[in-house]
């Protein structure tokens, strides 16, 4: 038991959920650095230092070939992780290698349905971002746009440094059992501690986005890696909903393989606008749908 389960099991004694989720959160800088984590995927995961790793199986043996299954040692291929049902289908990920153990095992995992939080003290949260030149890929399972430093997020005083958006149909979050036409995910990770703080915002269908016409052009269709589009801005800014003071928290991991329960979430309440043909491109740029199906709460709170 890590002092991390430790703190969550005290906190249960005390029946103080202010208290639970404090020590909870407070114990995150105190583990050892995560460095170089796979954020859904979407980072590379060269030079991992093994001496640095943190306990946890998730991630203490993440390769390179994480996402490529076995590596043909005489005999079958495992499949490629992916959406549809199947062997490579979600409730098999945690199979398909060891260190997408905590697919399968994991307590604390994402996304899940939002429902029956608890009331409590409004975390400070800032979010100061500035426009990037655009550079955007398609990793096959989802359309990424990475992000230049100097944007952050301040949550209750610990700073997460913006590093890439991306997208997500339907959406991972659930509210109330409704999934919603999309997700944008900004993804965000403490230079110091590696630990990760995700903003999703909901993207219901309604008028066309702006920020997203100005995208879509140079979105890859298939797979592809990073292309950088001459002359052209985009501002994540854009794709925040008017008020950012609401939203729900709680503590889970990537919605992808590995699966590691890294994730500082925090999910809007009010959603943005993406129109019926904005979807459809997005869909068909990905194999149609890219949404793990929620997952149990297990002994966590959900806050707002
Ligand atoms: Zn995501």
């Amino acid at each position: 038991m890590n002092i991390h389960k430790r703190l969550f099991v005290l906190g249960l004694l005390s029946f103080s959920t202010t208290g639970l989720i404090a020590g909870h959160l407070a114990a995150e800088p105190q583990r050892p650095p995560l460095e170089r984590l796979p954020i859904d995927d979407q980072l590379p995961i060269d030079k991992l230092p093994v001496d640095k790793l943190p306990v946890e199986p998730a991630i203490e043996s993440v390769t390179e070939q994480a996402d490529e299954g076995s590596h043909e040692s005489g005999g079958m291929e495992k499949p490629h992780w992916g959406y549809a049902e199947g062997a490579g289908g979600p409730e098999n990920w945690g199979m398909l290698n060891e260190d997408f153990a905590a697919c399968s095992v994991g307590q604390e995992q994402s996304p899940i349905n939002l429902t029956g939080a608890v009331d409590s003290e409004l975390a400070q949260l800032s979010l100061a971002y500035q426009p990037t030149p655009l550079k955007i890929l398609n990793n096959g399972h989802t359309v990424q746009v990475n992000y230049e430093p100097g944007s952050v997020l301040t949550l209750d005083g610990e700073t997460f440094e913006l590093l890439q958006f991306h997208f997500h149909t339907p959406s991972e979050h659930t509210v109330e059992g409704e999934a919603i036409a999309m997700e944008v995910h900004l993804v965000h990770q403490n230079p110091v501690t590696k630990a990760l703080a995700v903003v999703g915002v909901f993207m219901k269908e309604g008028l066309e986005n702006p920020e997203i016409a100005a995208i879509w052009p140079s979105m890859p269709t298939s797979k592809a890696d990073e292309k950088t589009v001459a002359d052209q801005m985009v501002d994540v800014a854009n794709l925040l909903p008017t008020d950012t003071d609401s939203f729900y928290r709680y503590y889970g991991s990537l919605t992808t393989p590995p699966c590691s329960e890294v994730v500082n979430w925090i999910v809007m309440k009010e959603p943005i606008e993406v129109s019926r043909s904005q979807i459809d491109q997005f869909a068909a740029a990905i194999d149609e749908m890219n949404a793990r199906p929620v997952q149990p709460l297990h002994r966590r709170f959900l806050l707002d």
